[in-house]
């Protein structure tokens, strides 16, 4: 096998992946800040970051997974380009809400993992939270603080990313796509910083504030920055140089950054070898945001009659870095064929053993399996090994061959055809009754085909009939 080729976005360049230790790859995502519903465009990140893990899997990699959940820290600013002004998103959708940053903490990761699970999304070795990992936080600050990384100033203590560049002889914001990491052009730059890219490691909670979350530490009451958490935790749980880290488009030019020069300014050592980021969702054709409305949920979807898994189909239908457009037409485009795929796999099941067996089509099955991995590991190309997929739902390789082919692609894709394919068997005097009642109904004979109905689901079967065209 030619083995993974992943698009390395600190190199620029697709790579051959080569895991430090081959017997567990280590691999963490950027989670949500859970201070409201998750929306589709992240969930497309960690549909893709799962579809990874399960790449990965299939390659015959063990994986050690960490999510981040950021339920303190993340300011409003970094909407603006500065995130180190602004409100806390938790303390204000707490004001919001009339509820305590805490209840909005656990509210909103409450409904992000039951999300996760709708999307069959792969659960991590472990869900990390920053408020869980504050001594963390705090003693990595320490030790940059030991390597003479960090300063104070009246709101907090900052990362002095001059002087990383300086002590190190690396180059701050290597995987920035912006030529220069300037501070927001519409926000006020703030005086008290030796250098604009420097960023806050501890904020210190505003005087005559009593904030929800606070903590103590040894530069005054305060609470984490929005980076440090990932640092912190990503060494704890996987140690100080990891494989793979993902996250969207959006952290690429400062939260990963700033992971990066915290985390090797601390330890002197790589972070991380293999970025990999993941393209934004547009809606409609436009930028998709919380204040244009266009935010959707995974409850949205549910509400309009689709299915999370319809979702998923739809995502796979992009490359993970490439821009994908969500239209309410699209994912009904995904429902019919995810749809299609499930009967058309009820059939094959049906079909079972009655095909003849030929070496001409057992080289094509071997083709396809070749396909599809060939596809996926070059850079998750999932548009490609869907093709795949339809391409051998309509292929004459062997009923059974076929079968056991589609749910072994299901393992990377995920759309759980396996559920569908436990179907119970329909004995053979349900059967029977169903075709009669079929009959009946063709005739327009309702009243009889009705008293049919009511038979079958005495004997415990449901029945279920195509659903009218609106
Ligand atoms: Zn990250
Ligand atoms: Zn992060």
């Amino acid at each position: 096998m030619p083995g993974l080729l992943i698009y390395n976005s600190l190199t620029r360049k697709k790579e051959l992946f080569t895991p430090i230790n081959p017997s567990e790859v280590k691999m963490y995502t950027c989670g949500p800040t859970v201070y409201h519903f998750t929306s589709i465009g992240n969930f497309r990140t960690y549909t893709s970051a799962d579809i990874l893990l399960r790449v990965l899997e299939y390659n015959g990699f063990k994986v050690k997974y960490i999510m981040n959940l950021t339920d303190v820290g993340h300011l409003t600013g970094d909407n603006l380009g500065d995130a180190d002004t602004g409100e806390d998103r938790l303390e204000k959708a707490a004001k919001e809400e009339r509820k305590t940053a805490w209840d909005i903490a656990s509210i909103y990761t409450e409904s992000f993992l039951t999300d996760f699970k709708k999307l069959n999304l792969t659960k991590p070795f472990e869900f990390v939270k920053a408020t869980d990992h504050i001594q963390e936080q705090i003693d990595l600050i320490k030790k940059l603080e030991e390597k003479n990384l960090i300063y104070k100033t009246s709101d907090g203590i900052y990362f002095d990313t001059v002087k990383f560049e300086k002590n190190t002889g690396k180059k701050y914001g290597e995987l920035s796509t912006l030529d220069q990491i300037k501070e927001g052009a519409r926000v006020e730059p703030n005086p008290e910083k030796k250098n604009p890219r420097d960023f806050a490691l501890w904020k210190f909670s505003p005087k005559n504030v009593k904030r929800d979350m606070e903590w103590e530490s040894p530069w005054g009451i305060g609470f984490p920055g929005w980076h440090i958490e990932c640092s912190a935790m990503s060494m704890k749980y996987l140690g100080e140089t990891i494989d793979i880290h993902t996250g969207g488009e959006d952290l690429r030019s400062t939260h990963h950054p700033n992971e990066i020069a915290q985390s090797e300014g601390a330890t002197g050592k790589q972070f991380v070898n293999y970025w990999m980021h993941g393209s934004f969702l547009k809606v409609d054709g436009k930028r998709m945001g919380k204040s244009l409305g266009n935010a959707y949920t995974i409850k949205d979807i549910d509400d309009k009659g689709f299915s999370p898994l319809d979702l998923r189909y739809f995502y796979l239908g992009g490359k993970y870095n490439e821009q994908l457009n969500f239209t309410w037409e699209g994912l009904n485009s995904a429902k019919i064929a995810l749809e299609k795929i499930k009967n058309q796999l009820e059939i094959i099941k049906s079909n079972k053993d009655r095909n003849v067996i030929s070496n001409e089509k057992l080289e094509k099955l071997d083709k396809y399996r070749n396909d599809f991995i060939s596809s996926l590991n070059d850079d998750l190309n999932t548009p490609k090994a869907l093709a795949t997929l339809w391409e051998v739902i309509k292929s004459n390789i062997p009923s059974q061959d076929k079968y056991d082919l589609i749910l072994d692609f299901d393992e990377v894709l995920g759309l759980d055809l396996s559920k569908q394919a436990e179907t119970k068997e329909i004995p053979e005097n349900i059967e029977k009754l169903i075709d009669e009642r079929n009959k009946l109904r063709n005739e327009k004979r309702f009243e009889e085909s009705d008293n049919i109905r009511d038979k079958i689901i005495k004997l415990g079967f449901e029945v279920k009939d195509p659903a009218k065209n609106e």
